[in-house]
């Protein structure tokens, strides 16, 4: 994954363990990038979509995603695998009082498994500096101003934890489906810098 932890020191390791692998003809380059592919085809934020309507309409699910996310999310179907290393998601809900965002400081980590490849902004240094600094001038530059009284709680991913916001179900929705209630999520919404 070009924008996941490429420079990390357990990556330089698991290249290496690859070629060493490849070269006593214990591992197939061409297998694995097929797997790797299968992969990346596999993670969208639609999977992030679902994760949130579930949430919504089930506070059973939710309670137990909000508890241990990675143990929750076989039961729709998904997993946060596929990555180089065990990564733990951690959950974080808004709430009326605390809204939540993601970022990652150091380079550019993400659940790429439950919301596809991240965005430009989110691995630009302006945002992965200012967003900790200035959260609410951040937030009010995509078109999120939150209420003062809103605390805002920003998370910083890295190689082993990885975030995922969830929104607030929107006023007015008791009538809609599940179905429904996925098609109003936005990726943005998942991190932090969208109401949903
Ligand atoms: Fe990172």
């Amino acid at each position: 994954m070009s924008d996941d932890h490429d420079d990390s020191p357990i990556a330089a390791r698991v290249r290496e363990l690859e070629a060493i692998l490849e070269e006593k003809g214990l591992l197939d380059a061409q297998e694995l990038d097929r797997a790797l592919e299968a992969w990346t085809h596999r993670a969208s934020p639609a999977n992030g979509f679902r994760v949130v309507a579930r949430a919504w309409v089930d506070d059973g699910f939710r309670a137990r995603l909000l508890q241990d996310a990675n143990a929750a999310l076989p039961e729709i179907g998904l997993s946060m695998g596929g990555g180089l290393q065990p990564q733990q998601l951690h959950v974080v809900e808004n709430t009326e009082r605390v809204h939540n965002v993601i970022v990652c400081t150091l380079c550019s980590c993400y659940p790429i498994a439950l919301l596809g490849p991240s965005p430009t902004w989110y691995k630009s240094p302006a945002y992965r500096s200012k967003v900790v600094s200035h959260p609410r001038e951040v937030l009010a530059q995509f078109g999120l101003t939150l209420p003062e009284t809103t605390e805002i709680q920003v998370w910083d991913a890295n190689a082993e934890s990885r975030y995922l916001v969830l929104p607030r179900r929107p006023e007015n929705t008791e009538h809609l489906t599940e179905d429904e209630l996925t098609k109003m999520v936005t990726r943005n919404g998942l991190i932090g810098t969208a109401a949903v």
